[in-house]
């Protein structure tokens, strides 16, 4: 009917009409920062649930059991509608921070799905039930999550480190707002030695470990990093690729260890070419450095 209306108009006029409500279609599924993408691994899941203007979500699943954990659930409906879709059993909130744009979700979810296990580090997270500490462990069916405390960002920030004994060192970690690709969180309440520390930790993971953060920055902290290095062939070459992914609207996690190695300056504070620019000495001063002056870095 709408059809035959647009068809009835001048040419013109009805390639105008076309063309604006396909871009009212496109915009519709714009909605989302990004695509939907589900990663699968040998024993375990992990489904990209695009939340917010940039944040994400994450669904962690073990494949022999179909038990399900979410990371920083902050839109419910999203994570209810994807755990019914793949018809998960979910029992665990896995909070990295008490920030509302990851933790906001929290209390929904509670509501919504009684018995479910929340864990963080902080008692500022909403609706908790299990405060976590640094080398906690426990298990989301035959998943081991380890918990890394990463404070700085805010003071009891976790990072959660999942492998399965089959998966060898074959794991990923989220990183929250600690780690993002090709750069860090912001010092809200810590200090470049606590985030030196953080990223200590993170680095000492295998360097094949998945890294999973929890918002798409990847290009914005990429420019950054040629601007501090910009010899750097790593950074040139994930420039040319997270374009690629995000002109198709594709999210750029995960990266890698190891990758993150090679091009994120945060990583890399040791680095002569890194202290040089930021005029430090060690490599704690130079982190504070980078930072302050990522800051402000258009
Ligand atoms: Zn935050």
């Amino acid at each position: 009917m709408l059809a035959r209306f647009v068809n009835s108009l001048p040419t013109g006029l009805s390639q105008r009409i076309t063309k604006l409500y396909f871009q009212v279609l496109v915009r519709n599924q714009r909605e989302l920062h990004s695509s939907v993408e589900y990663h699968q691994y040998s024993n375990m899941d992990v489904k990209i649930l695009p939340a917010l203007k940039d944040n994400y979500m994450y669904l962690l699943v073990d494949k022999a059991t179909n038990e399900a954990a979410v990371v920083d659930p902050v839109e419910t409906k999203t994570v209810l509608q994807a755990v019914h879709d793949h018809q998960l059993k979910l029992t665990t909130v896995l909070t990295t921070h008490h920030h509302w744009d990851h933790a906001g979700g929290n209390e929904e979810l509670a509501k919504q799905v009684p018995g479910i296990e929340v864990y963080g580090g902080d008692d500022r997270i909403g609706a908790l039930t299990k405060k976590v500490e640094h080398n906690t462990i426990f298990n989301i069916g035959n998943l081991m999550v380890q918990c890394l405390f990463t404070p700085c960002h805010t003071m009891g920030h976790i990072c959660y480190y999942v492998t399965t004994p089959g998966e060898g060192s074959d794991g990923v970690v989220f990183t929250g707002d600690t780690l993002f690709l090709a750069g860090c969180g912001r010092f809200f309440e810590g200090n470049a030695e606590q985030m030196y520390n953080a990223f200590s930790i993170l680095g000492s993971l295998p360097d094949n470990t998945k890294v999973y953060c929890g918002h798409e920055y990847t290009l914005q902290n990429l420019k950054f990093a040629l601007h501090v290095e910009p010899n750097n062939n790593e950074i040139l070459k994930k420039i040319a690729w997270s374009e690629l992914r995000r002109e198709e609207g594709k999210p750029t996690v995960p990266s890698t260890i190891g990758e993150e190695k090679s091009y994120n300056p945060f990583m890399r504070v040791y680095e002569a070419e890194v202290m040089q620019h930021a005029k430090a000495q060690n490599a704690i001063q130079t982190m504070n450095n980078i930072r302050l002056e990522k800051d402000s870095f258009q």
